[in-house]
């Protein structure tokens, strides 16, 4: 048995908004300067990326798929008639093309150009159906995402709502972005199923690919072997979920439905008589302010989740009313049956992780994250170093700091969990913020 890094969620140029530069080699690159061992393969019922799999990836003793030294898992997500996203897993190409037939007479885009992420017109019950039954593994992508996903705001609150009879087939949840085990822990209908925590990514730039990962202790890395591990079967297992803080999610706290300004509260110690009558208005910000902000954001919440908050912003520049919407943190809290987390025994732990990219280009106070002088410091750490994850979470801090004092004290910070961060929300990433 070993430990496999592995980064279950992508997707292919074959979907909307996919850097046109992602192929199989520049994921290669990637997977290497990260430490990343397993990647979906994404969109893996897209006729001409399946064809371009089916042509480039060979299949090694156990069954495993492999191009050059990375290895991949068949995958791809669904968009189902609830407009719920799921992930999808196949042990080989046969069961992709079985699944793609069947799927075929409920897709109008499955076969399609575009038809990466495909959408069908089945329950979220009868697709899991069609899928388990033909021994493929299925479960919700980004749980809690304001958009296609299962516990959005108005829709389901436990998976029993959602897929009803086939419940017990859901073996795992993907956790998204704006959320953690700490957060997912508070629901009493996640208990027994396993958390995965992947980049979703659209693009094979540092930064995106294996922004979140999980790391998988099996025998190799087949489909058979992630499947037992998913299920927590003979050993197999999960040992850490790594990814971002949900505070760095792009869906984190609440915000405005039209101009996409988050919602935050702050405390004043001057007497606040009306509720949600003071605030002041930035760029990107409404905030609120009150004596006690904890309970005031909780009546406000409970306002939003019944549809009747409007954006202050937009009433006063537009002179239009327009909804607030629950990011993931209000409605994990909306639907919670915890108020504290209750992780199961089986639960592995959760590390924070910040791209490698994102901390050179905080400290070097630099905005594109493809900047040259950006890459070229990550890749010179990763030669003196070793691979980001190797730094982000293994290599002792004195090593860091003979190669940048400045990096290693965000490395240091962010493995104590002493970096304070700015939430994102309303589809704009949130920040790190620290003094050097
Ligand atoms: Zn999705
Ligand atoms: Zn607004």
């Amino acid at each position: 048995m070993d430990l496999f890094n592995a980064d279950l969620h992508i997707h292919s140029p074959h979907s909307i908004g996919v850097s046109k530069s992602l192929s199989l080699d520049t994921m290669f690159d990637t997977c290497k300067k990260k430490g990343l061992n397993i990647l979906g393969t994404g969109d893996v019922l897209q006729p001409d990326w399946l064809k371009l799999l089916e042509d480039n990836l060979e299949k090694d003793k156990n069954g495993a798929y492999r191009y050059k030294d990375i290895y991949f898992i068949l995958q791809t997500e669904i968009e189902d008639q609830e407009s719920v996203h799921e992930v999808v897993f196949f042990e080989d190409f046969d069961m992709v093309r079985t699944i793609q037939k069947k799927l075929e007479p409920y897709s109008s885009n499955i076969l399609g150009e575009w038809g990466g992420r495909p959408r069908v017109n089945l329950s979220p019950r009868e697709l899991v159906d069609i899928i388990s039954d033909e021994g493929a593994l299925i479960g919700p992508a980004h749980a809690f995402t304001p958009f296609k996903a299962i516990f959005r705001q108005n829709k389901f609150k436990t998976l029993e709502e959602c897929y009803a009879g086939a419940t017990k087939k859901i073996k795992f949840i993907e956790l998204g972005l704006s959320a953690n085990t700490d957060l997912a822990d508070r629901l009493e209908c996640l208990k027994d199923v396993t958390f995965l925590s992947n980049s979703d990514a659209h693009s094979q730039g540092p930064r995106s690919l294996g922004r979140e990962f999980n790391k998988f202790y099996i025998d190799n890395p087949s489909f058979n072997e992630i499947l037992q591990a998913i299920e927590r079967k003979n050993g197999r297992r999960i040992t850490l979920n790594v990814g971002l803080n949900p505070k760095l999610g792009k869906y984190n706290v609440m915000f405005c439905n039209k101009c996409r300004r988050r919602i935050l509260f702050k405390k004043v110690k001057k007497q606040v008589n009306t509720i949600f009558n003071q605030y002041s208005i930035t760029d990107n910000f409404v905030i609120y302010y009150a004596n006690d902000p904890i309970s005031s954001r909780l009546d406000y919440i409970e306002q939003v989740s019944k549809n009747k908050m409007i954006c202050p912003a937009c009433k006063e520049q537009l002179n239009k009313n327009f909804k607030i919407k629950l990011g993931v943190s209000e409605r994990i809290e909306k639907i919670s049956t915890y108020n504290e987390p209750k992780h199961p025994n089986h639960r592995p732990p959760y590390t924070n992780a910040v791209p490698l990219v994102d901390i050179i280009r905080s400290i070097k106070n630099i905005k594109s994250s493809t900047s040259k002088t950006v890459l070229n410091q990550y890749s010179k750490i990763i030669q003196g170093l070793g691979t980001e994850f190797e730094i982000l979470i293994d290599i002792p801090i004195s090593k860091i700091e003979n190669f940048d004092p400045n990096i290693a004290l965000v490395i240091q910070a962010l493995r104590n969990n002493e970096i304070e961060y700015t939430p994102g929300g309303g589809g704009t990433y949130g920040q790190i913020n620290f003094q050097i």
